[in-house]
């Protein structure tokens, strides 16, 4: 029997006999990896397993460039920003992410949501929580897509932030037509494969994570709990909806290994994405609001519970890579 255990011997191999549940082979049947991805799920992952296992489509197209869709209705996107860290706070929406990560020097600012709600939720959202928007120096955009890169030229135009997304995503806003009628970030600073991006006394350590677009960035950053610093790994694109194609879920799968590595060997305990469905960050913050002293942080999952994770979207990605090759043994 066929076995695909490319995750699991770099796993393996970075966190020794941490993870003996993990450094297994899996056969190589759609029916084994999802059976992989369930297990690696458990109960911390369940938002993207239903996402990337369950039901998800396959795009037998290309990507259409076209114009975003009206705005949704306010009540089904708005929530209140929240201060999750001593150093990290919250100003993204019910469905997305957007973190602002507080330092000596300013702020780096970590994905913009939509053109929509950007502006009422980060420019808002900073406000409400005692933050100038103004000292935002960095904006990190995990990847060009609407719901992550829309509030960019906001942050460039008026704070003159700089933004740094990957350089073949760079490519795509700059040859679309349609996506962006109301204007365009300027292209600024090309994130390199463990490029570090410096200000004060923070470092994000960009991990290049290509798969969900050409350009994905993940990364890997400090955040600290009443003083206590604890690792964040953080996913920079997860669902499977670019052009279903073999190679694509192998860029996708040698991706979430790499991601998988960096996180273990930064010994990260926190798992955080750009959808609050994939790390149920608004549940979390809810348990945050309730959390008595002594009490462990609701972001804090533990160094197996990361590594988990890059388990449930690759093996997922493999079972849909298997389907592709019409391999239903
Ligand atoms: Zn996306």
């Amino acid at each position: 029997m066929a076995m695909r255990n490319r995750v699991f011997n770099i796993i393996a191999c970075s966190l020794g006999a941490l993870l003996p549940a993990f450094a297994q082979n899996t056969a190589d049947t759609i029916e084994a990896h999802l059976v992989a991805a369930r297990t690696a799920a458990g109960f911390d992952f369940t938002g993207t397993l239903a996402r990337l296992c369950v039901a998800p489509p396959l795009m037998l197209g290309g990507i259409r460039d076209v114009a975003p869709g009206p705005p949704p209705a306010r009540d089904t996107w708005f929530i209140e920003p929240a201060k999750v860290f001593d150093n990290l706070y919250f100003v993204g929406s019910k469905i997305h992410s957007s973190w602002a990560l507080t330092t000596s020097q300013g702020i780096i600012l970590i994905d913009t949501l939509f053109t929509y709600n950007s502006e009422e939720e980060i420019v808002g959202g900073l406000k409400k929580l005692g933050l100038d928007p103004a000292i935002v120096k960095y904006v990190i955009i995990t990847h060009a897509h609407g719901d992550h890169v829309g509030g960019a030229k906001l942050m460039q135009d008026r704070f003159g932030s700089r933004i740094v997304m990957g350089g073949p995503d760079w490519d795509s806003i700059e040859k679309s037509v349609h996506g962006y009628p109301e204007g365009k970030p300027r292209r600024d600073i090309v994130a390199d494969d463990g490029q570090k991006i410096t200000l004060g006394n923070a470092t994000v350590t960009i991990v290049t994570t290509p798969g969900h677009t050409p350009g994905t960035l993940s990364m890997i950053f400090t955040v600290m709990d009443n003083g206590r610093p604890l690792t964040t790994a953080y996913s920079g694109g997860t669902a499977f909806n670019f052009p279903s194609t073999v190679a694509n879920f192998d860029t996708y799968i040698k991706s979430q290994s790499k991601m998988a590595a960096a996180a273990a060997a930064a010994h990260a305990t926190i798992l955080m994405s750009n959808h609050t469905e994939f790390d149920n960050a608004v549940p979390k913050i809810k348990m945050l609001a309730a959390r008595k002293p002594g009490e462990p942080h609701p972001f804090e999952l533990g160094e197996r519970a990361v590594v988990r994770y890059f388990a449930v979207t690759s093996e997922c990605a493999e079972a849909q890579r298997l389907k592709l090759l019409g391999q239903t043994k």
